[in-house]
């Protein structure tokens, strides 16, 4: 573990769930982490609009779990559990209960997407992480010792000769993978599902349970 008077940097490109958290981990183990996020400061912002309520399962409640239990027991605290989820039968119009768990003991949490976020980057902060805002990555340059990052910004663009490790945590269409793909440093392929679903912007409450309301659009919903 780095010294506290000497840290070792960390960059994390992506302030989403996965960099925040993982760079709120980092500081705790005496790393100096940077993030940097192509969006503005959403902290300050009350809402993201149309963003749904994301369903937080064992896997990720273990993952907040390694950072503290304080951490886990505040995440856990801004959801509410979900024992299920409500399917809409394309064909007969039925909705079927899907039970998550054996019984009503066992449930995930759902919780706002952004709040989470916005949590994850508070904590992050706190913990001494900082934080570079509307930073777009456009490019990545691996052929130096360290990796030269460019971003895109209000001012113009910026080149950040990174000089420490890079961390993608930049979602999905990752622009770190693509740019890795192109120097020859990773492969993978990519192929886009057709299905997709639908969900309620309320959940479903009836008698004690609350559930995800899921209508398939296509064939089916994978979850
Ligand atoms: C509709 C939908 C519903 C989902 N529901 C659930 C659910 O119920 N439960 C669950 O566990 N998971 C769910 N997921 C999956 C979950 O959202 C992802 O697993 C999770 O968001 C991944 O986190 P991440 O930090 O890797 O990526 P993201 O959350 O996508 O964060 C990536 C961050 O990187 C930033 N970024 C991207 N490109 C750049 C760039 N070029 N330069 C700088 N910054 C960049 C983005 O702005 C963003 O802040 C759902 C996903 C979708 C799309």
């Amino acid at each position: 573990m780095p010294s506290q008077e000497q840290k070792d940097n960390i960059i994390v490109v992506g302030a989403g769930l996965v960099g925040c958290l993982f760079a709120l981990s980092l500081q705790k183990k005496g790393f100096q982490v940077t993030l940097y996020e192509r969006y503005k400061d959403f902290r300050s912002i009350p809402s993201l609009g149309r963003s749904i309520n994301l369903v937080l399962t064992g896997r990720g409640l273990r993952a907040v779990a390694q950072i503290g239990k304080d951490v886990l027991d505040e995440i856990v605290s801004m959801g509410s559990p979900v024992t299920g989820r409500v399917m809409h039968n394309t064909y007969t119009s039925e909705r079927i209960f899907q039970r998550y768990g054996k019984d009503d003991t066992e449930f995930n949490i759902s919780i706002s997407r952004f709040e989470l976020n916005k949590y994850l980057i508070k904590k992050a902060v706190d913990a001494g992480a900082k934080v570079q805002f509307n930073h777009n990555l456009s490019s990545a340059d691996f052929s130096g010792e360290w990796a030269k990052l460019t971003f895109q910004t209000p001012q113009g663009q910026v080149v950040v000769d990174a000089g420490c490790p890079v961390v993608g945590a930049d979602g999905g269409g990752s622009r770190i993978r693509y740019q890795m793909r192109d120097a020859g440093l990773t492969t993978f392929t990519e192929e886009k599902c057709i299905q997709g679903y639908a969900m309620s912007p309320k959940t479903c409450r009836s008698r004690s349970s609350a559930a995800a309301v899921l209508t398939p659009v296509a064939v089916f919903a994978l979850i």
